[in-house]
């Protein structure tokens, strides 16, 4: 897997060429505000001295998604990107506007649905063309990291393309706690990667808005865990074993019957038995208690956390091993 066709003897972004052994921090300058202030996407290459596959690293395609941001900012702190072999392709943050606006998208738009995107398109749009013309071309695949949103808190998972055997194999490689195959999304950057014959790994872990320490190492954990399998750092990095991903292969939202306050018993990741009371809603004088039980056996892989809730909000995810 991916060891033909190496494409990191000459990387070439923005016409900066960085050659086997080089280390560059590029910046793409995708915009102004209104203020004139010049906005800049910041991307990292490092090249390894040997040939080897390439990696694209993506951080904040959502501006809120934090332990995104977080994971890679730490690995570059930890000098994970030391790479011998192949070469990784950094974006810490794609989503500045976001960012700064404590907002998944950009000026209104959800890029992950602005793709392929246009030259000439909205500020989504165009980082989207950009994303694809100046960073996937040069890569062999990716992983996006990525948060639930709106207080859902997903447990660490890794989704991947169903049918293509490549994804499902780094998805094993990984080896997040959770793993399964998810559609594509039309518009999305996995969806686009995919019809260019790029794998992409869709890391989901944590909420929004708020840092999660088991979101951030179970990310970097999976991430070495991929550079180790191509050889691509020293022997003597250490990285956390831990037990086999649990491949879920039906999932569904469990959502309120009725509206109120919610309230969880049942911790993410937990593996619950069908009838199982996980939470309860309940209205705000005392009156009803409603509880909310598991359908089937499985796993929670992701958990609302947000106590005021209406008729058919989301409140547990739920995921079948078998
Ligand atoms: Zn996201």
């Amino acid at each position: 897997m991916f060891e033909e066709d190496f494409k990191n003897e000459i990387v070439e972004i923005r016409g900066h060429k960085i050659r086997l052994g080089e280390n560059k921090l590029i910046k793409i300058p995708v915009d102004r505000l209104p203020t004139g202030t010049l906005i800049e996407i910041p991307v990292y290459v490092f090249n390894g001295k040997k040939e080897g596959p390439t990696i694209l690293l993506q951080g904040g395609l959502h501006g809120d998604e934090v332990n995104s941001i977080e994971l890679i900012r730490r690995m570059l702190i930890d000098k994970n990107y030391k790479i011998h072999r192949g070469c990784v392709i950094v974006v810490p943050l794609l989503n500045v506007f976001g960012f700064l606006n404590l907002s998944r998208d950009m000026h209104g738009k959800d890029v992950n649905r602005s793709f392929p995107g246009s030259k000439k398109g909205s500020l989504a749009s165009r980082m989207a063309y950009y994303l694809m013309k100046e960073l996937v071309a040069n890569v062999d695949f990716g992983i996006d990291y990525h948060t639930g949103g709106e207080q859902r808190s997903n447990f660490p998972q890794i989704r991947y393309t169903p049918n293509d055997e490549r994804a499902k194999k780094l998805a094993t490689l990984f080896n997040a706690p959770f793993m399964f195959g998810s559609k594509l999304i039309p518009k999305s950057f996995r969806n686009e990667c995919y019809k260019n014959n790029i794998p992409i790994l869709v890391y989901e872990a944590g909420e929004s808005l708020r840092l999660n320490e088991l979101a951030i190492k179970k990310g970097i954990n999976g991430t070495l865990n991929i550079f180790r399998y191509f050889d691509m750092i020293a022997k003597n990095v250490v990285i956390e074993k831990s037990i086999p991903s649990i491949e879920i292969l039906n999932r569904k939202w469990i959502r309120a019957k009725i509206a109120g306050l919610f309230s969880s018993n049942t911790s993410n990741g937990d593996m619950v038995k069908k009838g199982q009371i996980l939470g309860h809603i309940m209205d705000t004088y005392g009156e009803t208690n409603f509880a909310v039980k598991a359908p089937y056996n499985g796993y929670i892989i992701a958990v609302n956390n947000f106590p005021i809730i209406n008729m058919g909000d989301a409140l547990f995810h739920i995921g079948k091993s078998h």
